[in-house]
């Protein structure tokens, strides 16, 4: 990506210092997701607009095996209903429990973060917008945008620290390559 650094360590989730030459490598894949509640999310390739034609009929690859205890017994285990943007009705994400551990894992369209509506890349588009233009993206409402760029700012405070002087939306990537949703406000 040829991302370069000014910062010269970061603090990971649990406040431990890391020096900047002990990052860990920029990732290419999603892995799964643990989520609060213990449960696990995997990010696969989703055709929103089919998943809102076919609702329960949506052909869903099932994971080959638990991301938690990696038992092959998966089970369907219903559906849960999340919200997308250009999409006037929940679509239905289906889930799976795994028997040996009884983690649930809940299938996500990639592009999206977890919790968030919009799509990664309108996100990203409407940080751009504001870093260069000093706008907000036309067409997004506008308090959700502010929202997201208020939480990157504090997500590149805290683990990019002050030091950190590449710009927002190099901040975005970053974050965003260390696997976090770069505008969650839990911090
Ligand atoms: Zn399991």
């Amino acid at each position: 990506m040829g991302l370069k650094f000014e910062a010269f360590f970061y603090f990971n989730k649990q406040g431990r210092r890391i020096e900047i030459d002990k990052l860990p490598p920029l990732r290419k894949s999603e892995p799964a997701q643990p989520t609060k509640d213990g449960n696990m999310v995997i990010f696969s390739a989703v055709k929103l607009k089919e998943l809102f034609e076919k609702e329960r009929d949506y052909p869903w690859q099932k994971p080959e095996k638990c991301s938690c205890c990696n038992s092959i017994r998966i089970w369907g285990h219903g559906f849960a209903e999340a919200i997308f943007d250009g999409y006037n009705q929940p679509l239905l994400l289906k889930l799976y429990r795994c028997p040996d551990c009884g983690c649930v894992i809940r299938l996500r369209p990639k592009g999206y973060f977890k919790r968030f509506q919009a799509s990664i890349e309108t996100i990203r588009s409407s940080i751009i917008c504001k870093s260069t233009k000093n706008q907000w993206l036309p067409g997004v409402n506008p308090t959700r945008q502010c929202h997201w760029f208020r939480s990157l700012c504090k997500r590149i405070k805290v683990y990019l620290t002050d030091t950190w002087c590449q710009g927002m939306v190099a901040g975005f990537d970053y974050l965003l390559q260390l696997g976090q949703a770069p505008v969650s406000r839990s911090i």
